[in-house]
């Protein structure tokens, strides 16, 4: 523990906190607090780009790129103190499949040309990107993708489709990879392309979620679309060493800790405030144990991140999984007992336009929780199922 506490408590990392803190407190604004505070994850592009902007103005954008692309070249302790600040205050995610996800993977791949033409509008958050990787058939087993592109003089023609793509309805920019020989091995032929969403033969098809928070996910079609061979990401065939790379670059953000803090703090707000037949929530010894319980299981993932984040040296390996696993599971545990706590009223305000106007705010409260215990559930999915990660586990860590 003293190293892991003297990694956080040097004066110059804060300093750092403490100017995070200014940040956060004078430029966050309320009605995007707001939001987070309901739980809401994903925010319109609107909200996501004026927050966006505003960290951007204070040199605080794409924190983990060096700054020689414009990035803010944060130390890992640093980068550790800005999401945990963020979380706390009710600041938004940043915008992660440009910033967290595309942008190292560019830095790291492209080439000087790819740098200076799509690094600045992800930098200044004027770009949107979307993630297509997954595909009916191909999800745990990403290796098994089937959306063609074919080489055709200067382009690549891509035919099939993308499924499950976050954000795909508001992204102007897609990275994806996509099958352009299946003669080898399944991992080889996977080519790393950038397209344009606007391009001909790209059609998007919102899909509905059953926790009712309107569009998020989408299937993209794609029919005869030609991308152009200078938005080729490393060599033909040699995507699938970089897609790792971008499944991995959410080092700290994946188990989800600091949200969870954020989440289980305001359901202890909510339980002390509460009164139910005259007594507070929190008096409720049901209320009470299960709170503690979240708080214990809490806090032994927030202990198991900052071991590997300052032991393990710079990577992870097998072990990443325990904490995605862990994470995930007790996010939604938190937000599974925030839906309990609210009693019928949950179940009967699944969708807040259905609730009269003279609705008791209780009920509005309710329905975002519920929202909230639903939507969530994602996280346990996407980045990795929990099986996936179990079996990860079994293997890599456990010798099984
Ligand atoms: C809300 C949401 C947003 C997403 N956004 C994106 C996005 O933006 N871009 C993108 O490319 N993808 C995205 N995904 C896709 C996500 O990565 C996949 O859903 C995930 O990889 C699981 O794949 P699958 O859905 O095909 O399920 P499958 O792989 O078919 O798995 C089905 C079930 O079988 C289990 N399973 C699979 N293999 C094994 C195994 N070997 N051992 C034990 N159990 C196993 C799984 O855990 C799961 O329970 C998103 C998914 C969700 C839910």
């Amino acid at each position: 523990m003293e190293r892991l506490d003297s990694n956080l408590s040097s004066p110059e990392v804060a300093d750092f906190r403490r100017k995070v803190t200014a940040f956060l407190s004078e430029n966050l604004p309320s009605d995007i607090r707001a939001q987070v505070d309901q739980e809401k994850m994903d925010l319109s592009k609107e909200d996501q780009r004026r927050w966006h902007k505003t960290v951007r103005a204070h040199g605080l954008a794409c924190p983990s790129w060096p700054k020689e692309y414009g990035g803010a070249g944060l130390s890992d302790a640093e980068l550790y103190i800005l999401e945990r600040e963020f979380a706390l205050a009710g600041a938004p995610r940043p915008m992660i499949y440009g910033v967290t996800m595309l942008g190292p993977a560019l830095i790291a791949h492209g080439t000087a040309d790819q740098k200076r033409r799509f690094l600045p509008g992800i930098l200044e958050g004027d770009t949107f990107w979307c993630q297509g990787f997954s595909e009916t058939n191909a999800g745990s087993d990403l290796a098994s993708l089937k959306c063609t592109a074919r080489r055709d003089g200067d382009c690549y023609v891509i035919n099939g489709h993308k499924m499950w793509t976050s954000e795909g309805h508001i992204a102007d920019w897609m990275f994806g990879i996509f099958r352009t020989d299946s003669s080898g091995r399944k991992q080889q032929g996977i080519t790393f392309l950038l397209l344009d969403m606007r391009s001909p033969g790209v059609s998007v098809q919102p899909i509905a979620t059953f926790d009712g928070t309107g569009t998020e996910i989408n299937q993209v079609f794609f029919d005869d679309v030609r991308v152009p061979i200078e938005q080729r990401i490393g060599d033909e065939g040699a995507g699938w060493e970089i897609a790792k790379s971008v499944l991995t670059s959410e080092r700290f953000g994946n188990a989800e800790v600091s949200r969870s803090i954020a989440s289980l703090a305001r359901l202890e707000a909510y339980c002390k405030t509460t009164t139910v037949d005259g007594k507070r929530l929190i008096e409720d010894p049901f209320v009470a144990r299960r709170l503690i319980e979240l708080e214990i299981a809490l806090r032994a993932v927030e202990q198991t991140e900052l071991r590997f984040l300052f032991h393990a040296g710079e990577e992870l390996g097998a072990e990443a999984a325990l904490l995605k696993l862990r994470g995930t599971e007790v996010q939604n545990a938190i937000l599974s007992a925030a839906a309990d706590f609210r009693g019928p009223a949950a179940s009967l305000a699944m969708d807040e336009s259905d609730l009269p106007p003279s609705a008791p705010k209780d009920y509005v409260d309710a329905s975002h929780a519920l929202k909230a215990h639903m939507n969530y559930r994602k996280t346990m999915i996407y980045g990795g199922s929990s099986e996936v990660q179990r079996n990860i586990l079994a293997k890599g860590v456990l010798g099984l």
